[in-house]
């Protein structure tokens, strides 16, 4: 069954700015993504000290990114601590970023001069709404007994939420991407790849580009 939420009021506000953005480099929302994957995966492995019971015990701690440019998508995939329906929920509708709380607080105190303030703030997964025409987000809790879920928006107003089968631990991102150039071309491995280039080294967690290791 699908339910359609109405985000939160700042969330709102927020995405009408990245949305309309002009002043900032698009190709930052694959950082921001990149670095919630491996936020993920640091959060499994504390889990793991603790937790007996871990659901797809087995899998690799790696990120993996897949360029289609044919459906023109960019999807990245972790096999980290996932989210539950009430998490996906709380995490991708509310305020409770305080990188995201700091930009909105910027925004009023500046009036209309926000060049670049998304740059400067992040703000974290909506930053995908730079390019998405919309975006699924697939995950399944490391939880034993719980059920994958997939959350869909295309950035205005709403979300849904419904049960997905047959999903592995973790998160997997598909980024449908704006017809526009300047969005397209995140369908491309090359562009993918040169981005990566930049500040992969910064992360911990194998990164894999279309099968192969970055
Ligand atoms: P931040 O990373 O600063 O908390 P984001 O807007 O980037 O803010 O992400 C919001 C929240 O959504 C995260 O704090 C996390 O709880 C959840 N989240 C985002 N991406 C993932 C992911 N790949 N796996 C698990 N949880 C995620
Ligand atoms: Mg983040």
């Amino acid at each position: 069954m699908s339910e359609t939420h109405e985000f939160q009021a700042e969330i709102k506000q927020l995405l009408d700015i990245v949305v309309h953005s002009l002043y900032t480099e698009k190709e930052i929302f694959v950082r921001e993504l990149v670095s919630n994957a491996s936020d993920a995966l640091e959060k499994l492995r504390h889990t793991q000290i603790t937790e007996s019971e871990i659901f797809d015990a087995d899998k690799a701690l790696e990120i993996n990114l897949t360029t289609d440019e044919k459906a023109n998508t960019l999807t990245i995939q972790d096999y980290g601590i996932g989210m539950t329906r009430d998490e996906l929920v709380k995490f991708l509708g509310t305020i409770a970023h305080s990188g995201s709380k700091a930009f909105l607080q910027a925004i009023k105190d500046g009036g209309a001069k926000n060049d670049n303030l998304i740059g400067q703030f992040g703000v974290g997964f909506y930053s995908a709404f730079m390019v998405a025409k919309s975006v699924k987000v697939y995950s399944r809790s490391w939880k034993a007994d719980e059920q994958g879920h997939v959350w869909t928006s295309d950035g205005s107003g709403s979300y849904t939420v419904e049960e997905a089968a047959d999903l592995s631990r973790g998160t997997k991102i598909v980024i449908e991407l704006k017809d526009e150039d300047d969005c397209k071309e995140f369908a491309k491995d090359t562009k993918v790849k040169t981005i990566l280039e930049r500040y992969s080294a910064f992360v911990t967690f194998p990164i894999n580009l279309n099968g192969e290791r970055t």
